[in-house]
């Protein structure tokens, strides 16, 4: 079996002794090395960075689970963490939220009573996982995830030497299974650091609305270059371009992008701009009177990510949307959270009796795809059909599912 001086360390908190021990057999059995603790200060007193992973329960006595994630994360160790609880799920859901804020690394979160087979599933993946990963290290030489910073001279730069590129990642009619637009989302190809994704540039841009400005107007031209090519032999399909409302500033952008798509000779009804709050509105009357004309001359607005951040109510009441995207995370965790369900439910019936059309994007499995085509949702995308690809992959896809 295991060798001992290689095993996954693992500690477990609950203060019931009879469920501790029970988990920790179950872990043993896994693979893991297994420490007990009953009460919250022996368990921060003894957790330190030998641990790979950490069960807690989040109702002890003393101690409340939240003091206890809090006082996790204030140390200096990185366990993979499993939740437990009694609770009910909202509030479990709740924690789990709180704690990866605090950046501890949860990989489960489990309701009481718990399940033999679902705690030793999990267990038994992070045995297999760990030696997967340890295998893969050992190829790829490691790597952190931190995105490299840029000057606005770069990215200036980037821009004027065309480097910033178009992906685009196709939208699924779920009646009928064939693709019914294209989304394209933008790419940094970096002339050192290669293909560069929106979340380590946007941010940067969106503070420099001039440099956010220049990039929308070049990637604005691109989407309608390259959909003229494709739509040679796409017919009716709809490409969508990502706004950030930041940008709809100024009160003659209808005007520009109207005379760019008349140039292009695609019909506007085929134009879609999908825009996501990342921020408040300072200027709203002004965001508001230019999404009111692109919608009067026919072109398609979007709500991105609806139900996070600034992506609300409010901004669907006041704007004339003809689109709702269900932010993927409600999407994705739809099969193993009931809440998540049914906020793409409500999500979908709003969108419904606002007359709009319902997307779901991050479908990542047969299993989502069913339940969004059960909750009557319109049209979805995601990883399952396609990851976002470059332009002239697109025929492949339309002679896959036109
Ligand atoms: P978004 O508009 O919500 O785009 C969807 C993001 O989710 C894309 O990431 C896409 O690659 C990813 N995605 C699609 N399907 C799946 C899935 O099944 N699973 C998972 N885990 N992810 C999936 P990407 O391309 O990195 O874009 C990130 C964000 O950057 C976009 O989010 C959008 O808000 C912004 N963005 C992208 N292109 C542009 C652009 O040209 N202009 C502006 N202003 N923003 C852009
Ligand atoms: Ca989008
Ligand atoms: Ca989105």
């Amino acid at each position: 079996m295991t060798d001992p001086k290689n095993a996954k360390k693992l500690l477990i908190l609950d203060d019931e002794e009879e469920i501790a021990k029970i988990l920790g057999e179950i872990a043993e059995d896994c693979g893991f090395s297994v420490s007990l603790t009953h009460t919250a200060p022996d368990f921060l007193n003894k957790v330190d960075v030998s641990f790979d992973c950490v069960i807690l329960d989040l109702m002890i006595p003393g101690m409340d689970g939240v003091d206890v994630i809090r006082s996790l994360s204030e140390k200096e160790v990185h366990p993979d963490v499993i939740l437990i609880s009694g609770a009910d799920r909202r509030t479990l859901h709740s924690a789990e939220t709180l704690a990866g804020e605090y950046g501890l690394n949860i990989v489960a979160v489990m309701e009481k009573p718990i399940r033999v087979s679902d705690i030793r599933g999990i267990l038994a993946a992070m045995i297999e996982k760990e030696a997967k990963d340890s295998s893969s290290r050992a190829k790829a030489g490691g790597g952190g995830k931190e995105g490299p910073v840029f000057t606005k001279e770069e990215l200036l730069d980037g821009i004027h030497s065309n480097q910033f590129i178009l992906y685009y990642q196709p939208k699924f009619d779920l009646k009928t299974g064939k693709v019914e637009g294209f989304e394209s989302l933008v790419r940094w190809n970096h002339p050192k650091l290669g293909l560069v994704f929106p979340d380590s540039f946007l941010p940067l841009m969106e503070k420099e609305t001039s440099i956010l400005n220049l990039m929308t107007e070049k990637i604005i031209d691109l989407a309608l270059d390259e959909t003229r090519i494709w739509k040679a032999n796409g017919g009716s399909l709809r490409v969508a371009v990502n706004v950030s409302p930041v940008t709809l500033t100024e009160l003659d952008f209808p005007e520009r992008i109207l005379s760019k798509i008349k140039n292009k000779n695609i019909p506007q009804s085929q134009f879609q701009m999908e825009i996501t709050e990342t921020s408040f509105l300072e200027n709203i009357r002004f965001t508001q009177d230019i999404l009111t004309r692109l919608r009067i001359r026919g072109i398609g607005l979007s709500i991105d990510d609806f139900g996070t951040g600034y992506s609300s109510l409010k901004q669907l009441h006041r704007f004339p949307f003809t689109e709702l995207k269900i932010d993927k995370s409600f999407v994705m965790d739809s099969p193993r959270d009931r809440e998540s369900l049914f906020i793409c439910q409500a999500s979908i019936d709003l969108g419904h009796k606002l007359g709009m059309n319902v997307v779901a994007e991050g479908i990542e499995t047969a299993e989502v795809e069913r339940l969004m085509k059960e909750a009557g949702c319109d049209v979805g995308q995601g990883y399952y059909y396609s990851r976002p690809i470059p332009p002239e992959k697109i025929p492949e896809i339309l002679s896959k599912f036109g």
